[in-house]
């Protein structure tokens, strides 16, 4: 689709790196919108609508939620910045031990691939059965851009086994049972992402998924092999 790309004026500190553009169609009335392709979703289930806009732009990182494990959540496109420009906006990535550096270099992703994924999740949930029908000016340009939504077409990334769209909704001691999860867990753009069961998300860890499928096919030869115990 032919953007708008106008910028929108932001109160965020963090839109004088890089500005939030405008993705309607060009030419279009009203005012400009970075996210219109989830207007819908954002009244209808908001929650997931919420969910798409945070995963999409922001790194997730429950575990270095502590100050001395660095900032749990930061925009991606930010941490493309230099070292320098992040200690301008109070994160000081020398003072994080390598691996969390590593952690938080692994998620870095351009402006575009965020604002990719967020429009390619939007339009996967459309394909999970019982959502609802999306409004034809959300999906013409969704479909343009990935193919026709069709209920039942959106599985697990993971393990390929269906879910419903009230799944998103659910949640087991706190954590949401589906969560957004990478084909190759370094590389978040819109050919890579999808939604998985958290527990499938878990078990693939940072093993890209052909790794992820060989190590099983591995443990069921050495179990079916009646290697071991029992
Ligand atoms: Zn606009
Ligand atoms: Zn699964």
């Amino acid at each position: 689709m032919d953007c708008c790309g106008k910028t929108i004026a932001s109160r965020s500190r963090y839109a004088q790196l890089v500005p939030p553009t405008c993705y309607l169609p060009r030419g279009h009335t009203g005012k400009c919108d970075q996210y219109p392709y989830l207007k819908h979703l954002a009244d209808i289930a908001p929650h997931l609508a919420k969910k798409i806009r945070r995963d999409a732009t922001m790194t997730t990182g429950a575990a270095w939620a502590s100050s001395d494990a660095g900032p749990n959540r930061i925009l991606r496109w930010v941490i493309l910045q230099g070292d320098e420009q992040l200690r301008e906006f109070g994160i000081n990535i020398e003072s994080l031990s390598p691996i969390i550096q590593a952690k938080l270099r692994d998620k870095a992703a351009s402006y575009e691939d965020c604002m990719g994924v967020a429009r390619r999740l939007t339009w996967s949930a459309y394909g999970v059965p019982g959502a609802p029908r999306p409004p034809d000016h959300v999906r013409t340009p969704l479909e343009a851009e990935f193919g026709p939504i069709v209920s039942g077409s959106t599985v697990c990334l993971i393990c390929r086994s269906p879910f419903d769209f009230d799944d998103y909704a659910k949640a087991k001691r706190g954590k949401a049972v589906i969560e957004t999860a990478h084909a190759a867990p370094r590389r978040h753009d819109t050919a890579n992402v999808g939604f998985a069961h958290r527990a499938c998300n878990i078990a693939q860890g940072d093993k890209t998924l052909d790794e992820f499928y060989e190590w099983i096919r591995k443990i069921l030869r050495n179990v079916e092999a009646g290697r071991g115990h029992p």
